[in-house]
């Protein structure tokens, strides 16, 4: 597979960062081809705007879904947007490796989403879900959190890992087509010990060299509705 790690670190020496290089190594050893986008940096700009585009299909109004998808099949995206995009296409495989921020992903890779996730190749009119515009892909999250494993379950502080990344894990990685993994979760890293780190190590090193067997998540499928989106047969309750 060729895969691709974005990675949203602001310090090259923490462990979060740790794991992007670990991840780069056990899967080349693997046979992988692997590429990195280090958004810090990169200095990546996080801003969805209008400079963002070459062209406009309206000068007056910016409707930034729009402009993507002109400025797509323009050619004429804001050249970080286009290189981001075509590393994308190019991908079997994207990883996200990141510290949680305010239960969701840092500021900077939101705006990798916003900006390189354009309307009109990813998804647009009724492509999402199973037939979002990335579907054959495969997605995983692999993060670091300062919180326990018991916090992070239902009944727990936090409730369910899930769903504090559901907007993350549905709303854009499933919603674009892509088939998501388990989600790798180092817990509690500030806070544990020099060898618990390394055995969480060891765990993502084994998580890595378990993809072809992991359960991918499983999310609805847009036979499941009718040409209004309305669910064909009621759930069960
Ligand atoms: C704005 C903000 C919001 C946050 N929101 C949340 C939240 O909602 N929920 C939550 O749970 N947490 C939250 N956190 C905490 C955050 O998720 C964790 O602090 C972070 O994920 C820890 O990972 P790190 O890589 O930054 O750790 P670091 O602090 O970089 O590393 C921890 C230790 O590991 C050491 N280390 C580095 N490399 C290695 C290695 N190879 N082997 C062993 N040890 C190594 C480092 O030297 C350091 O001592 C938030 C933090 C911030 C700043």
């Amino acid at each position: 597979m060729h895969i691709l790690i974005i990675h949203a670190h602001n310090e090259p020496q923490s462990f979060n960062a740790a794991m992007k290089d670990l991840a780069v190594e056990e899967l080349r050893e693997q046979g992988h081809s692997v590429e990195v986008s280090d958004l810090y940096a990169m200095s990546w700009n996080p801003i969805a705007s209008a400079a963002d585009f070459g062209s406009r299909v309206n000068s007056e109004y910016l409707t930034y879904a729009l402009e993507q998808r002109h400025n797509c099949s323009q050619r004429t995206l804001a050249p970080d947007i286009q290189a981001e995009l075509d590393k994308l296409l190019k991908a079997d495989m994207v990883i996200f490796n990141f510290p949680i921020y305010w239960f969701s992903m840092p500021a900077i890779m939101k705006g990798w989403i916003d900006r390189v996730l354009v309307s009109g190749v990813c998804y647009g009119g009724k492509r999402f879900y199973d037939q979002g515009g990335l579907a054959g892909k495969k997605a995983m999250l692999a993060i670091t959190v300062g919180g326990q494993p018991h916090m992070l379950v239902s009944g727990g502080v936090h409730g369910e890992l899930n769903d504090m990344l559901r907007p993350i894990l549905r709303g854009t990685l499933a919603y674009t087509g892509m088939t998501v993994l388990p989600t790798f979760v180092a817990y509690h890293v500030p806070y544990i010990s020099q060898e618990a780190r390394v055995t969480q190590l060891a765990m993502y090193r084994q998580h890595l060299r378990s993809l072809d067997t992991l359960q991918a998540l499983s999310f609805v499928s847009l036979n499941e509705f009718d040409e209004k989106l309305h669910p064909i047969s009621a759930p069960d309750s």
